[in-house]
């Protein structure tokens, strides 16, 4: 919401807020989602995300433990 300024300018109205962290919907400070909805797919999403550096982790692991090998360290 913005609000025209006495000599024509833009003036923002817009209380302190924050956004939601899925939609980008606008929601009170205190709040990380808009909807319940919203916090499920968070969660399903952070969940996926931890999955997948983990096996990045070992896959880089893996990795370096090979070039060692071939390199002849250990
Ligand atoms: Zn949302």
């Amino acid at each position: 919401m913005s609000k025209r300024g006495r000599r024509g300018e833009t003036v923002q109205t817009v209380p302190s807020h924050k956004h939601c962290l899925v939609c980008g919907r606008p929601i009170p400070l205190n709040r990380d989602f808009c909807s319940r909805i919203c916090e499920e797919k968070w969660k399903e999403r952070k969940k996926r995300e931890k999955r997948w550096s983990l096996i990045w982790l070992i896959f880089a692991m893996a990795s370096m433990a090979i070039l060692f090998i071939l390199v002849g360290i250990w």
